[in-house]
């Protein structure tokens, strides 16, 4: 059976970061197919929500590195996690357990359903995604999996700031597609109030390829109305000491 967790690994956004796979299959299983994935083409394609793994064993790893030295707890991996229907029960097993910080990275694409947005609730730091100002370029970049649109999702987001009292963040990723679109995103991040903004590009080995620092410093400054922006290329690495590098490697967790 595969393991649930995996690192740390050193993340720009989230410095020294355990992760979660709640999901947990071989192969990708997300409710989007976004054209720079790194983890390549969505093997299994899903939009409804289910039980991937049983908190037992999610309680039998998380006993085994009590104590481990780590800035955030990430529910990532190779899938959307809020396909896990458990999610907000192992959210509460890891603040149990380990009593660190919860972050959860997601595609936003389930933030429609009232159960997730509740979920979500629980962790200290969501991290959403959002690439696209209008539907066209949602379908073009993300390729979602799952019946919603660009609209639904910004307004459950926008639902989401309005009930959440942890920290929210956007996670925009720039490409050549959406280049030229960072005033209408700067528009929707004013919109949605995020604690945060991560502008983004591809540097993983992926599809398509990222921009220069030059592109993406011309992208932050139509952001600088905004109180906090980071750019992947502003953020540094913390050093880490791998729990089970092979693992980590292998999963190259999205973050
Ligand atoms: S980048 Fe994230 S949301 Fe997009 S296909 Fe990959 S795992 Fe899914």
């Amino acid at each position: 059976m595969k393991s649930i967790l995996y690192g740390p690994v050193p993340s720009w956004r989230l410095g020294r970061s355990l992760g979660v796979d709640i999901v947990s299959t071989r192969g990708k299983t997300c409710s989007f197919d976004c054209v720079y994935c790194q983890l390549g083409r969505t093997v299994h394609p899903l939009a409804e929500r289910k039980e991937f793994v049983a908190m037992a064993q999610l309680a039998q790893e998380l006993k085994a590195v009590r104590g481990i030295a780590a800035d955030y707890v990430t529910f990532s991996g190779v899938a959307e996690p809020t396909l896990a229907s458990n999610l907000g029960q192992a959210i509460e097993l890891v603040k149990s357990l380990l009593g660190l910080p919860v972050a959860v990275l997601t595609n936003s694409s389930l933030m429609p359903q009232g159960s997730v947005r509740y979920e979500l609730s629980q962790a200290d730091l969501v991290v959403a995604k959002l690439d696209a100002p209008n539907e066209k370029l949602f379908h073009q970049i993300n390729r979602p999996k799952i019946d919603c649109t660009l609209g639904e999702i910004v307004r459950a987001i926008k639902l989401f700031r309005e009930e959440y009292q942890g920290k929210l963040a956007l996670q925009m990723m720039f490409i050549k597609a959406n280049q030229g679109c960072a005033s209408e995103m700067t528009r929707l991040a004013e919109g949605l109030s995020p604690d945060e903004v991560q502008i983004n590009t591809p540097l993983r080995p992926c599809a398509v390829s990222p921009l220069t620092p030059e592109d993406i410093a011309a992208i932050r400054q139509e952001f600088s109305g905004l109180k906090d922006v980071v750019t992947v290329y502003e953020a540094s690495r913390p050093e880490v000491t791998p729990l089970n590098l092979g693992e980590t490697l292998q999963r190259r967790p999205k973050l």
